[in-house]
Formats: C-alpha cells, sequence, structure tokens
C-alpha cells in the first residue's frame, strides 16, 4: 500500500483478512498519547493497544533498556530455559509488587498472551480440583481459543465458532438483576440446589470492571460477597486481570480496591510494559500442582519483554504514579459528566473507574461517535455486546494537557453527532 487514500483500503480489504474497520489509515509512529499516520496526520490515543500500552507509545526509559540489551546480543529468546533477564524480572516483580502487597503467589509464563493465561488458569483449576465446570459472566471476555471462549459471553463469538457451555455455565455479573446483590443470592442458590443441573464448579472467574463487556463496574461488596461464596463452597477464585490489571483502574492489581485476594491471576497486555508479548499466570503456591511440562508452549521465555517488564515495574517503586492515575481518572469523569448533561438528547450514561471510563448510549450511536473523533485525530473504541460504549482508556502516562486535548475532541464529536 503506498497512498493513503481510501480505495487502497479497499484492495486491501479484498486481499486480507485482517484490516481495522474502525481507523481506516495506516499508522507509522507514535510516542507517549500520540500517533501520526503516514500521512504525518497526528492523532490522540485513547486506546492504548487495547490496555497493551499503559505507559504508552515507546516509552524512553523502556526503549534505552531494550536498545541496550540488544546492542549487547542480549539472548532474546530461551524457551523455558533460565536467564538473567527472566530471573531479574521475577525478583524485581516479588520486590515491587507481590511484597508490597503482602501477596504470595508462584509466577508462570503461560504464553504470550492474555488467552494464554485464561487457559492455563482454566486447566490448572480443573486439575487441583478435579471439578470440570467454570463458572463466569455475562458480558464476561476471556479470550478467543476454546476454553477460553467457553467462559466468554459474546454471542457473536461463541455462536460462529459453534462453541456450547461446555463445561462452563454463565452467572449474572453484578448489577444485573437489578440491586448489587441479588446475583449473589442467585448464584448461592443455585450452587446449594441440588437439582440445579451443574456439579460444583471448579472455579469462578471473573473481571472486576468488564472492559469489552461495555465498562461494567463490579462493586466492592459483590466482589467480596462473590469471593466469600468462593472460600464457603470451596471454589477457586481467578480474576482475569488481563486488561484491568497494571495500574488501568487506579492500581496495580484490578482487586487492590476491594481486598480479596484471588487464588489465581490472569495478567498480559502491559505487563510486558512496551508493548511486547508476554503473559504471566499468578498461582497461590499450594495450586502449583502442574507436572513438568503439563502446560507449555514455545514463546514463554521472550527476553526482550523480560526487560521492558523490569523496567515498567519502576513505575510502581512508589506511591505517585498511582496517585496520578487517580488525579486524571477524577479530571476525566468530571470532562464525561459535564459532556453527559451538556448533550441531553444524547441520553448518554457516563460509566467506570480509574482510566477505563466510558459513556453508554443507545445502540448504533457510540459508533458514530467513534468515527466522528477519528476523524477529528483520536482513536477510542468502543465496547459492549451492541457496541454501545465509547470506550477511553488512554495511556496510563498521559499527561494533563494530552487528556484535555482528547476531551475536547471527543466533545467536537459529541456536538456533531448530536448535530
Ligand atoms: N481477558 C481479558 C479481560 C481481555 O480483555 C482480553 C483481551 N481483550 C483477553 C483476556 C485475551 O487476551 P489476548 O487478546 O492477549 O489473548
Amino acid at each position: 500500500l503506498k497512498s493513503n487514500d481510501l480505495s487502497t483500503f479497499d484492495q486491501y480489504e479484498s486481499e486480507v483478512r485482517s484490516y481495522c474497520r474502525s481507523f481506516p489509515t495506516k499508522f507509522q509512529r507514535a510516542t507517549g498519547y500520540r500517533m501520526w499516520d503516514v500521512e504525518g496526520k497526528p492523532y490522540i490515543d485513547f486506546f492504548a493497544g487495547a490496555g497493551a500500552l499503559n505507559y504508552g507509545h515507546n516509552p524512553p526509559e523502556m526503549k534505552k533498556k531494550l536498545i541496550g540489551y540488544l546492542m549487547e546480543d542480549g539472548i532474546s529468546h530461551t524457551l523455558d530455559m533460565a536467564s538473567e533477564a527472566k530471573e531479574t524480572f521475577l525478583n524485581r516483580f516479588n520486590d515491587v509488587i507481590l511484597k508490597p502487597n503482602r501477596l504470595s503467589y508462584k509466577v508462570m509464563f503461560p504464553g504470550p498472551t492474555g488467552t494464554n493465561s485464561v487457559e492455563s488458569a482454566l486447566k490448572l483449576a480443573r486439575k487441583v480440583t478435579g471439578r470440570q465446570t467454570i463458572m463466569s459472566f455475562t458480558n464476561a471476555f476471556h479470550g478467543m481459543t476454546l476454553g477460553a471462549l467457553a467462559v466468554t459471553g459474546n454471542k457473536f463469538k461463541r455462536k460462529g465458532a459453534g462453541v456450547p457451555l461446555n463445561h462452563a455455565v454463565s452467572m449474572p455479573y453484578d448489577g444485573y438483576m437489578g440491586s448489587n446483590t441479588d446475583t449473589l443470592e442467585y448464584i448461592e442458590s443455585f450452587l446449594k440446589d441440588s437439582g440445579s443441573g451443574i456439579s460444583l464448579p471448579a472455579a469462578v472467574i471473573v473481571e472486576t470492571l468488564q472492559g469489552e463487556g461495555g465498562i461494567n463496574v463490579a462493586s466492592n461488596e459483590w466482589l467480596i460477597g462473590l469471593s466469600e461464596i468462593c472460600k464457603r463452597f470451596g471454589i477457586l477464585i481467578i480474576v482475569d486481570d488481563v486488561q484491568m490489571g497494571c495500574g488501568r483502574t487506579g492500581s496495580f492489581f484490578s482487586f487492590e480496591r476491594c481486598g480479596i485476594i484471588p487464588d489465581i491471576v490472569c495478567m498480559s497486555k502491559s505487563i510486558g510494559g512496551y508493548g511486547l508479548p508476554m503473559a504471566i499466570t499468578l498461582i497461590k503456591p499450594e495450586l502449583d500442582q502442574w507436572s513438568p511440562g503439563e502446560h507449555n508452549g514455545t514463546f514463554r521465555g521472550n527476553n526482550l519483554a523480560f526487560i521492558t517488564a523490569t523496567e515498567a515495574l519502576t513505575y510502581w517503586e512508589t506511591e505517585q504514579f498511582a496517585e496520578e492515575i487517580k488525579v486524571k481518572a477524577g479530571l476525566l469523569r468530571n470532562a464525561l459528566d459535564e459532556f453527559v448533561s451538556e448533550f441531553p438528547e444524547l441520553k448518554g450514561e457516563a460509566r467506570g473507574i480509574g482510566l477505563m471510563q466510558g459513556i453508554a448510549f443507545e445502540p448504533g450511536i457510540a459508533e458514530r461517535i467513534s468515527k466522528a473523533s477519528f476523524e477529528r485525530g483520536l482513536i477510542m473504541e468502543t465496547s459492549g455486546t451492541d457496541s454501545e460504549v465509547i470506550k477511553i482508556m488512554p495511556p496510563l502516562t498521559i499527561d494533563r494537557d494530552g487528556l484535555a486535548k482528547g476531551l475536547n475532541i471527543l466533545k467536537n464529536s459529541l456536538q456533531a453527532v448530536a448535530g
């Protein structure tokens, strides 16, 4: 593709199976929260690689470390072999993240993606408990392979692949039956009822905030209640922190706000720091019952990702980074509330926490806003079953000026769509 006009995009579309309908241009370079296409047009990034770029594009310190490592012929791939880069990451992760949070987990490398982490968690839960069923939630998103898809709620993705509810049972998420806790009562009665048709699940897999599902925030009360039910019934609780981890909701782990201690935690996306593929599964030590080689995969030893992942932990050495996220989250929420009341005809509802927020609309509106924003130089996706929510997730490192500029474009787009 030589030029950036849409006619070449039509050609692109006919020749490849993977092209982007929402953002029809060709991107070339990026730094921080800014991206440029081949024509030199600048964009503000309110998407951040769906959470893979929490520290922004090409963060300078990580880039420097990576270049330095490459220049010294640092080993790039070691599969399961030990390496200095891997050891350094593990030690730093323990010192900077686990110890201060008084958490004790073994770190497993399940493969390069979030889906790999989810698969490893589901498999381990079944192995450890000897049970088969996994409980998941309405609108949940956990990945695209058969196991992860079986616990994913999106009907379109499930139906096309013919994925049945094999060994998975779907429960209503927080708020989906009215008040905060009645979904918990429903779950509990379901588990108690021997005639409900399901055997006791091996695990519950939950996102503390559903990103792909439409920015649905579970309350602290609900998450604590769910964790208590799991304890009472001897069911493992898996928190999928693939998208909400690494600071997205204001703390390194998304579950810090409610204080629950998951049995297994899935992480990927920003764990590598630089947008490099990497995933980890955190396992309570007593649950580490894998036999050697029982869960393996070639790309589990990406040392380039270990280098940037280690550098990324620097952000978490003090409270400052988390504090800044909270301040920016407050500014973002104020702006969204203002927009909702400024354009009542759009009937929007602001939602989300941290730098994972958005506005829900009636179907059809969010996509028009996303398109209008793209034309004005703002990259912003939609989420939810009917793409009814605009999803604002800038790099966490965005400064106030960048946030204000992006929000200004959003305001103009809302104005345009409101007519
Ligand atoms: N879990 C959650 C909560 C996710 O948001 C995603 C990706 N959007 C995944 C799992 C799957 O991760 P990946 O695309 O890296 O396989």
